[in-house]
């Protein structure tokens, strides 16, 4: 017993534990100010296809460059805005900043679809259709190059009232997405009414996919129900090698995820643009051994 008290004692974890730090929610009051004072940076997060490795687009993912705190995730403030009625103010400073930048790419020669997600308060606020369509004309930028994103679980909340709202967005030709397909609870019948033009198939369902049948029941009826409904599919969280060959191995059509890029600055993807496709033509386009 003595031996084994020594042998306690000196037990150290394999890496050492973090203290837990409790995730800080930041006050409307100071979310306000951040809007205000053009503290909110879009990061831009590439989607690439799997078949030919072509940079279709990016995904705007907003961060909040906090003075004292550093960077801030939008997990620890999107709801706080959507609660206090300042999603509308966010929205329309990530949209103008995205808008902008699109047309900045274009200009570079990048063709890029940009995506920005938007919450179901921005889209049954009155105002919101004509903004985007004069934010878009203003920054000079196709409505078929701009695609809108919104979850499963925040379209079912008003069916009827989306419904409306998506239709008229798609006739004035932007494109519609449904994120974080799998969480929410949509029906069959639901979906085939929604223009949708793009399904992202949740995270959750796509890192591990290879091996853990159940997440791959998932992983496969989504990307059935994008190709029976005529959707294009994109997974998100394709986090390594394994997951890239199952899309590639099931026809998948875009990827997303740190395997691909982590979301990057504005001013970084060209030069990660250059170093992916000589990527693609080294290393991903033969077929993986195992
Ligand atoms: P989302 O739209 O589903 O975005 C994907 C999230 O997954 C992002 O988190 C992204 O950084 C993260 N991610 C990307 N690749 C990987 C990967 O390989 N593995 C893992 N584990 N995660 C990955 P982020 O940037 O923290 O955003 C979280 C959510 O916040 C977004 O989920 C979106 O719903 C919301 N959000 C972000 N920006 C905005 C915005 O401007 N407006 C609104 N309303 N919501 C936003
Ligand atoms: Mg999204
Ligand atoms: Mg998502
Ligand atoms: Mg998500």
């Amino acid at each position: 017993p003595e031996a084994m008290l020594a042998l306690l004692t000196q037990w150290a974890p394999p890496v050492p534990i973090k203290p837990f730090k409790a995730k800080k929610i930041y006050s409307a009051e100071e979310i306000r100010a951040a809007i205000k004072e053009g503290a909110l940076v879009n990061y831009y997060q590439p989607k690439v296809s799997v078949a030919s490795g072509t940079v279709v687009g990016v995904e705007t993912l907003v961060r909040w460059h906090h003075p004292k705190d550093g960077l801030v995730f939008p997990n620890q403030f999107i709801h706080v805005a959507e609660e206090h009625g300042l999603i509308n103010d966010l929205t329309q400073f990530v949209l103008l900043q995205a808008f902008t930048q699109a047309k900045k790419w274009q200009q570079e020669g990048f063709e890029l679809r940009v995506s920005v997600n938007v919450s179901m308060d921005n889209l049954t606020s009155l105002d919101f259709q004509d903004h985007v369509v004069k934010l878009a004309a203003d920054a000079g930028i196709l409505p078929q190059k701009l695609v809108l994103e919104i979850t499963e679980s925040q379209l079912m909340g008003d069916m009827r009232v989306s419904l409306e709202i998506l239709t008229r967005l798609r006739l004035k030709r932007f494109r519609l997405s449904i994120d974080d397909f799998g969480t929410g609870h949509s029906s069959l019948a639901q979906l085939r009414d929604i223009p949708f033009d793009e399904l992202k198939i949740d995270q959750g369902f796509v890192h591990r996919a290879w091996k853990d049948e159940t997440l791959r029941v998932i992983y496969d009826a989504s990307l059935a129900l994008a190709k029976q409904l005529n959707m294009e599919s994109v997974a998100e969280g394709v986090e390594d090698r394994d997951d890239w060959e199952l899309l590639r191995r099931t026809g998948c059509d875009l990827a997303q995820g740190n395997f691909v890029s982590k979301p990057l600055l504005a001013e970084e993807i060209p030069e990660w643009i250059k170093v992916w496709l000589n990527r693609v033509q080294t290393e991903l386009l033969v077929q993986s051994t195992n």
